[in-house]
């Protein structure tokens, strides 16, 4: 029983280590902000239902396709340049990921919500992507589809991460205009003109 586990073979095995690492960043910044107090909250019910439908897509799907036969009619195999464009994507979403959570600091929330105190974040990767955060997990997405080997489990997360970022982004540029005004709107207009200025080309 044991050994017919999806979960022995050496590339699920590579999988469940990244995704190890990946939930244990997002444990280590939820603990680190959950006392900063917030200034608003804009976590309505679709939200919440976003967040929700991530769960199965990014957790209880890899979870039924490792342990249990449960997904056994999806399964397919991918060809071994597939698995390592999908170990490459898994690093940069890794690395992505938690230099996102690094450089947002305690301005980061995993909903829609802002700080207080909370300051636009200009500098590290968002110096030059507008949401690395959400860019490291698009990448995550297509990782989890070149290394786990199901059609369920593997490719879930592209499709809900799309509804929730098609849906979340523009809302929350608008609570970041809404706030920040000129100075968020300034932002994202300098990330399109990324040219060296005269005085940088020295
Ligand atoms: N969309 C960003 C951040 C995701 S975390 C990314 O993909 O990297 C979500 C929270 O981060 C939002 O509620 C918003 O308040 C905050 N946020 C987004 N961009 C920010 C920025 N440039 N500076 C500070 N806070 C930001």
């Amino acid at each position: 029983m044991l050994r017919q586990m999806n979960i022995l073979h050496p590339w699920n095995l590579v999988f469940l280590i990244g995704f190890v690492v990946y939930f244990s960043i997002r444990h280590t910044f939820i603990k680190r902000t959950r006392d900063v107090p917030k200034a608003d909250s804009r976590i309505d019910r679709l939200e919440k239902f976003l967040l929700f439908l991530m769960v199965p897509a990014i957790l209880v799907l890899p979870f039924l396709y490792w342990f249990t036969p449960l997904l056994s009619f999806a399964d397919y195999s991918l060809p071994l340049p597939v698995l390592l464009a999908g170990l490459v994507a898994m690093i940069a979403s890794l690395w992505l990921f938690w230099r996102s959570h690094v450089d947002l600091g305690d301005n980061w929330s995993v909903s829609l919500e802002i700080s207080e105190g909370h300051q636009i974040v200009s500098n590290g990767v968002y110096r030059s992507i507008r949401h690395p955060m959400y860019a490291s997990i698009w990448l995550w997405g297509l990782a989890q589809g070149m290394l786990l080997e199901n059609w369920l489990a593997g490719w879930a997360v592209i499709p809900v991460f799309a509804l929730m970022y098609f849906l979340r982004t523009p809302k929350e540029e608008k609570l970041m205009c809404e706030h920040f005004g000129d100075s968020y709107r300034q932002y994202m207009n300098c990330l399109l003109y990324t040219s060296p200025s005269p005085r940088d080309r020295g």
